[in-house]
């Protein structure tokens, strides 16, 4: 069978006045079936929506009706027949069949509920995920990410960035952590990449001056948080003669624009959602670490745990002061820069005239983190020192220091969770709601 045969439209393609009276073939899913003796409703579910199927009992060959009769819900099908507007009906119309194909048999039980009216657990729905997938909710939440993936290829491409795709298997860790999963490669320890910045900053070395890459980051942190997953997606960028001030502006528009698109063009999907967005203000605003720390240590009573510089900002800290930024300014999304040297990884760069502060920062969103960036140290011998200072070993970075010593531009880039955007914009409770196939201490399958 063509998709022609299957398919001239899908339920969300049809309009109700323009339409009425063609003749369409629409396949999906049976979503409902109600018999109320002399007429029956099947509801056909598609990705953009559903199309109700009225069969008159009276009307229809009595083959159709007996197709009808035994359908299971969930059962793939196949419905042509005639639209007619009617505004009662989802989407406006209805489709009276003149004929029913059952593709494939769905069993029963289900092994959830995809109407929505029984709230099933988040492990159950992830269990299940192919079957959850099938809510309008959780449909919304994919093409909304598709739409912000590709909103981040076009504007990475309209700022003259290159799309990369770096090794996930490496042979060292990037940052000297233990956060590493290790994988048998030959006869040799391997492990999964867990950031592609040695990369990215060797190819500023390479001369590609701006690269982009979307791809998995890989953490075995055995955490157990509603923002934490074992396998994400990083939004990586990094850019030749700039510095962090330069990427922090980079940064800010992408959101903002990312923003702009899903508005535009995620009408229904945001409806489905209830969910109305309020596009970000430019320029975010700037808080130092500095600032910050006096701001916890003497604004906020609420927050336990004082705090001294070099101290990393805590959990509840972090969200006191997203709050507080939140009832001062009415906006979600600002920055902490200058972090001191020593909370930073290595290739930060330190203040000519302030050393223990570092060209970094992080783009937060109220609850957490959703960025963390800086300008990078190109200079080689400053380099070593900083990887012995943090007490790593420079003969394992052999093959990411020889670019810093055959000419390294300046540079500077950041990282975003995509999975951390996605449930930020959407406010997810939890952010394996904003991965298809979610990764954690506990979830391997499927
Ligand atoms: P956190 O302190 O919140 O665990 P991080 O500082 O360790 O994050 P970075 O190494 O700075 O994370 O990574 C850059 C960005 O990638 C983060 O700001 C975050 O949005 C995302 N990210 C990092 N680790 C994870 C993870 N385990 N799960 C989901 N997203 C992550
Ligand atoms: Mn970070």
């Amino acid at each position: 069978m063509s998709l022609k045969a299957l398919r001239t439209h899908f339920t969300g393609e049809i309009n109700p006045e323009a339409d009425n009276g063609q003749t369409v073939t629409l396949s999906g899913w049976a979503h409902e079936i109600r018999d109320l003796g002399g007429i029956t409703f099947l509801v056909l579910r598609d990705r953009t929506g559903r199309a109700q199927v009225t069969i008159l009992k009276k009307k229809v060959d009595p083959e159709l009706l007996e197709t009808v009769k035994r359908m299971s819900r969930e059962s793939v099908i196949t419905v042509t027949g005639t639209i007619k507007a009617e505004p009662k009906a989802p989407n406006g119309y209805e489709l009276m069949p003149e004929s029913i194909t059952v593709v494939t048999v769905a069993e029963s039980p289900l092994p959830m509920d995809t109407t929505g009216k029984v709230d099933a657990e988040l492990d159950t729905r992830l269990d299940n995920r192919f079957m959850d997938l099938r809510r309008e909710e959780q449909t919304a939440v994919f093409v909304i990410r598709d739409t912000v993936q590709a909103a981040i290829r076009d504007f990475f491409r309209e700022n003259k960035f290159v799309e990369t795709t770096t090794s996930k298997i490496v042979a060292a860790a990037t940052e000297g952590g233990t956060d590493l999963f290790p994988i048998s490669y030959f006869d040799r320890e391997a492990f999964l990449n867990q950031s592609p910045q040695l990369f990215k900053q060797m190819l500023m070395s390479a001369g590609l001056d701006r690269v982009y890459e979307i791809g998995p980051i890989f953490r075995a942190e055995e955490h157990d948080t509603r923002k934490h997953l074992n396998e994400a997606t990083s939004i990586d960028i990094e850019m030749s003669f700039a510095d962090h001030e330069d990427v922090m502006e980079l940064l800010e528009n992408m959101i903002v624009y990312i923003y702009e698109q899903v508005v535009e063009k995620c009408q229904k999907s945001l409806a489905v959602l209830e969910k109305e967005l309020q596009i970000p203000k430019l320029p975010f605003n700037k808080y130092t670490y500095e600032q910050v720390l006096d701001i916890i240590n003497n604004e906020i009573p609420e927050i336990e745990d004082k705090m001294q510089f070099g101290d990393d900002i805590g959990t509840q800290a972090e969200h006191l002061f997203g709050e507080y930024v939140f009832n001062k300014t009415g906006e979600s999304h600002y920055f902490i820069i200058d972090w001191p040297t020593e909370t930073k990884p290595f290739y930060a760069m330190p203040y000519e005239d302030r050393p223990e502060i570092s060209k970094s920062f992080d783009m937060m969103h109220r609850m957490m983190e959703l960025s963390s960036g800086a300008q990078r140290i190109h200079q080689y011998d400053l380099l070593v020192e900083r990887i012995e200072a943090k007490g790593l070993n420079p003969d394992g970075f052999d093959f990411y220091l020889k670019p810093f010593r055959f000419g390294m531009p300046p540079h500077a880039g950041f990282g975003v969770g995509a999975e951390r955007l996605i449930m930020t914009m959407l406010e997810l409770d939890n952010i394996r709601e904003a991965v298809l196939f979610p990764r954690d201490r506990k979830r391997l399958s499927p």
